[in-house]
């Protein structure tokens, strides 16, 4: 496996102005130096204490995204490092990074998770519950908290068409939040989705970072 090599063909498919969170769950530290030394510091995490161990192993001007489901009473431990929250589903969890934001004097960048899938193990807001919440008085007193756009999981299904819905339904509910609450926010631009299977499609629909763990360092091994 050679993942320097791995990284440059992946870079090639795809366009240059397209963020790439290179996803290192499970990986060792070894190959996501590998990655590092080819040049790319952008790495994506599922597990709080996993990002924290590498956080404090590996080089500091990494720039880590968090990508999983957050718990809110583990906030707290990536606030002082994250650069951008993918997976904020409900209020309760904004609130606290706002609170825990406050506390380390810095503005959270965030995208707020949709539920686009029909597998009912994926989390996010529908299009009202979002809706309701930026709407909300108590919405409106965050202040260290900066919502940048959205983010989503297709289902894991070969049915490309399925897919492709699911990221249109993404895109439009960017499309709407844009137009109705972030008109003037140039920040409010991104749509994280695609993945290595179906990344292709969800450029196609408007993806503006995607996330690519196993094309990049080959099949995880959750045995160790
Ligand atoms: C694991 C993971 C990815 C990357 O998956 P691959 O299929 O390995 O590219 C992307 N997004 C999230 C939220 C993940 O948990």
């Amino acid at each position: 496996m050679n993942i320097s090599e791995n990284l440059k063909h992946f870079l090639r498919q795809v366009p240059e102005n397209l963020c790439l969170v290179a996803v290192s769950k499970t990986q060792s530290n070894e190959n996501i130096m590998q990655a590092y030394n080819a040049g790319h510091k952008i790495l994506g995490e599922n597990k709080v204490q996993e990002l924290e161990k590498k956080y404090t192993e590996l080089p500091k001007d990494i720039q880590w995204h968090f990508i999983g489901h957050l718990q809110t009473n583990k906030v707290r431990k990536i606030i002082p490092f994250v650069h951008l929250i993918h997976g904020v589903d409900r209020f309760r969890l904004l609130k606290e990074i706002n609170r825990q934001a406050k506390i380390n004097d810095k503005v959270q960048d965030v995208l707020l998770q949709f539920f686009i899938a029909t597998e009912d193990t994926k989390f996010g807001f529908s299009i009202e519950e979002a809706t309701e919440m930026l709407e909300s008085k108590e919405f409106e007193e965050l202040e260290n908290i900066r919502i940048v756009g959205v983010m989503g999981m297709a289902t894991y299904t070969n049915d490309e068409n399925q897919i492709r819905n699911e990221f249109k339904a993404l895109k439009s509910y960017f499309d709407k939040l844009k137009s109705v609450y972030f008109e003037d926010k140039p920040y409010f631009k991104e749509i994280s989705m695609g993945m290595s299977n179906d990344f292709k499609i969800a450029i196609e629909e408007g993806s503006t970072i995607i996330r690519i763990g196993s094309s990049i360092f080959g099949e995880r091994d959750y045995s160790k």
